[in-house]
């Protein structure tokens, strides 16, 4: 059998596929990152474990053919893992189930690589990485990234991660197979998200070029540093002077006469904040860490924050108060579960015919909010009103 490539063990390319969107807006950002350690987090040793039982169910029914006994074993040796949780099954399941559908009208049996390392440094110097799953359907290059994380949901649509994995996975198969089209897909199953984008493969291939001097200067650590949402992630996202210039020109709107601010300039100035909110938590979290180490920051210090009240023991104290009298009602809550909790727990198809469909629950419209002019909701005002949109 082909050996698994435990994602632990993935090997990093300076300019990664993975935080491509950020070396591609501001090209100095991966050089500069080199300097800081790279400390991996619980939330990616989960990732890693959830890819890892995804990989053994997608080799099993795409790759080889498995002895069932051969599967179980290998599954749990991955349940003794600490970190593993029961939702795993489910989620990996999904995500295979996934990539069943989109296999199952192809007519002709198609060809399926599952954590296939792609080489892309034709267009990106000594880049690499690893697709989760590539599959050759007819002249459809699929190229399909399972994400297990549940902060944000993740758009494939002109995703630079995913063109540069095609690009990799294209450079690869082209003598074999004729791709002329290229299909996207970023597969969350935590998040209830699947997101597809297609592009011809000539699109691709133009975006290839396009990028290639951006790469270069990225690789020599040239270029501009720009600030904007992708510094979110970056490791100099906390003392980046770029990104605290940004905000320091917020004083350039003092200087403007009259005393109040255009609709124009307030536009302006929620533009230049957007992220001023992470930076500063940002800064907090770097300026703490920096004075436990008994480094100054000036004017600030750590202190002890306010601690907790805990049970020694639950059990035993809950029989010492019933003992003296005092009512179990009154030692515990009951709290209704919300409607998209309860969603979770009885599946989608229950909670319908439970729920929906005898007219137990009601949707109501959200409160007005503001959103960038980018945003893919309708534009409200108070005479269409998101009440009246909805009824
Ligand atoms: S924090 Fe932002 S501006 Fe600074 S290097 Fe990182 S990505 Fe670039």
């Amino acid at each position: 059998m082909a050996k698994q490539i435990a994602h632990a063990e993935r090997a990093h390319a300076l300019l990664s596929a993975s935080a491509s969107n950020r070396w591609l807006a501001c090209p100095p950002s991966a050089r500069l990152e080199e300097q800081f350690e790279d400390k991996g987090s619980t939330y990616a040793a989960e990732g890693t474990l959830a890819h890892e039982i995804a990989e053994l169910r997608l080799r099993k029914y795409f790759v080889e053919p498995m002895a069932k006994s051969t599967f179980t074993r290998r599954l749990n040796k991955m349940k003794k893992n600490e970190l593993f949780q029961q939702e795993m099954l489910k989620h990996t399941e999904s995500y295979l189930d996934y990539l069943k559908e989109l296999t199952l009208g192809m007519e002709v049996s198609p060809y399926v690589a599952v954590e296939k390392k792609v080489d892309f440094s034709t267009y990106v110097p000594e880049g690499f990485g690893t697709a989760d799953c590539i599959i050759i359907g007819g002249n459809t290059l699929y190229v399909n990234d399972f994400k297990y994380g549940k902060g944000v949901p993740v758009s494939a649509e002109d995703n630079p991660q995913m063109k540069l994995y095609a690009l990799g996975a294209y450079a690869a198969y082209s003598f074999l197979y004729p791709i002329s089209k290229v299909h996207l897909s970023i597969v969350q199953p935590r998040l209830d998200n699947v997101s597809e984008y297609e592009l011809p493969l000539e699109d691709l291939l133009k975006w290839g070029e396009e990028i290639k001097p951006v790469a270069q200067k990225a690789f020599k650590g040239d270029g501009e540093y720009v600030p904007g949402e992708h510094c979110k992630f970056c490791k100099a996202k906390a003392t980046c002077r770029a990104r605290m210039e940004q905000y320091s020109t917020l004083d350039d709107f003092k200087q403007m006469k009259p005393p109040l601010i255009s609709n124009e300039e307030v536009g302006q100035a929620l533009e230049k904040a957007k992220h001023l909110e992470s930076w500063v938590r940002a800064l907090k979290e770097y300026a703490l860490k920096e004075s436990l180490k008994g480094n100054e920051i000036a004017g600030w210090k750590a202190v002890e924050g306010r601690g907790s009240r805990n049970y020694v023991d639950q059990d035993k104290a809950f029989q010492h108060l019933k003992a003296h009298g005092i009512k179990e009602a009154l030692l515990y809550e009951r709290v209704p579960l919300t409607v998209p909790k309860l969603e979770k727990e009885l599946g989608k198809k229950e909670y319908r015919e439970l729920l929906e469909e005898p007219g137990l629950v009601q949707k109501s419209p959200g409160k007005p909010t503001l959103a960038p002019a980018t945003d893919k909701r309708q534009a409200i005002t108070n005479e269409v009103s998101a009440t009246e949109d909805f009824s």
